[in-house]
């Protein structure tokens, strides 16, 4: 049996985009910069895109630009964020993804940024009132909060901090790569800056992705070269790539509830099923469905001296998942996430990400193979 339960990492390509990529391959070859009649067409190919995601979005498509993923788009936001506005402070947390931690990081270092980080609870939420005092004790800041983090699941009130950030006239980008497609996103209702998209985390390819910017934020690009996405992005598009990233958001949207309440089922009985079988067991993150990404469950596993062979034995027992175990042959090669929550990093830790296309019969099985990795009188 082969259960891939890493959907965070990535998710595999449904086959309608597949299919509305696979058209663009073999019958749009020309360059959409190209003022002809195939140039043309390849151009409308990427505007039809642009203007489904736009739309599914509540946003205006001149706000969207189309990147080489989510990696790409935090990096614009940040560089350019901080750049173009001459800021000088950025707030961010321990527990953001490397594509935001370490562009932030860079420039502190190259001295162009003071960098805050938000104190973390304990169940991995940002304590919002800490950002508050941040926000007020420092001069005009760029902030970088992600909505749900992509190692253990805690979600954000993006509506929330987008109006503190508001208040203290802040610039605010969230990653928000793992939750496009999985919540509705009212981009007229939200006060953001900057939002970011991985096609690849919602059954689209890799390699694709976008960013947002608000119509009230003027930025510099981040790649030079030609004039493509209105000069805000140099090189040819990645077409049939732009055209499989809106139609897998198009049908995240149109099934969206029906996926939510698939996925959460999932993770539910996982969690059930744990707790009867490994005694100890404990989750990592915030597991009330509330607060807590529907994809996600980060399982933090009773003392043991697996360490790292823990993700080898799910492998071979035919189950792809993903964790930071903590201390390996003496090296941490730990999570930052898990770090940044304290001691919960020292036990051998799991990270279960769900997709739409999993089921029962793999929560079972998984959870099965699981608890004879941890023997209750071992
Ligand atoms: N941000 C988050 C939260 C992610 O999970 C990922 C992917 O792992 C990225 C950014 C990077 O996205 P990409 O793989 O498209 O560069």
């Amino acid at each position: 049996m082969k259960v891939f339960l890493d959907n965070a990492a990535t998710t595999p390509i449904d086959a309608e985009v597949v299919k509305s990529m696979t058209h663009v391959l073999e019958n749009v070859y020309g360059n959409p910069s190209s003022t002809h009649s195939l140039g043309r067409k390849a151009r409308a190919c990427i505007e039809t895109a642009r203007k489904e995601v736009a739309a599914l979005l509540h946003t205006a498509p001149s706000t969207i630009f189309f990147t080489s993923g989510g990696t790409e788009a935090d990096n614009t936001a940040i560089r350019c964020g901080i750049d173009c506005y001459n800021l000088k402070h950025a707030i961010t947390s321990a527990t953001e993804h490397h594509a935001v931690l370490y562009p932030l990081q860079a420039m502190e270092k190259e001295g162009k940024i003071k960098l805050s980080y938000v104190n973390i609870c304990e169940d991995g939420h940002v304590d919002l009132d800490h950002l508050r005092e941040l926000l007020a004790t420092n001069e005009r800041s760029f902030v970088s909060l992600m909505h749900a983090n992509n190692e253990i699941g805690s979600l954000m009130d993006l509506k929330k901090a987008g109006e503190i950030c508001k208040g203290h006239n802040a610039i605010f980008h969230s990653d928000t790569v793992q939750t496009m497609g999985h919540y509705v996103m009212d981009l007229e209702d939200l006060n953001i800056d900057f939002l970011t998209c991985s096609a690849h985390k919602l059954h689209g390819p890799k390699g694709v992705g976008f960013l947002y910017i608000n119509p009230n934020i003027t930025i510099n690009p981040f790649i030079y070269g030609g004039s493509q996405e209105r000069n805000q992005r140099g090189g040819t598009e990645n077409i049939y790539g732009i055209v499989g990233l809106a139609k897998s958001l198009s049908l995240a949207y149109e099934h969206m509830e029906e996926h939510h309440n698939h996925i959460q089922g999932l993770k539910t009985r996982m969690i059930e099923k744990l707790k009867m079988a490994i005694p100890g067991v404990g989750f990592n993150g915030d597991i009330n469905p509330e607060k807590s990404l529907y994809t996600v469950l980060n399982v933090c596993l009773p003392q043991s001296d697996m360490g790292e062979m823990l993700l080898f034995n799910l492998d071979i027992a035919g189950i792809c998942a993903s964790g930071g175990s903590a201390c390996s042959s003496g090296t941490d090669i730990g999570s930052h996430v898990l770090k940044a929550l304290g001691d919960a990093s020292k036990r051998p830790n799991v990270r279960f990400s769900f997709s739409r296309l999993n089921t029962i019969e793999e929560v079972d099985y998984t959870v099965e193979k699981l608890a004879a990795l941890f023997p209750v009188n071992a």
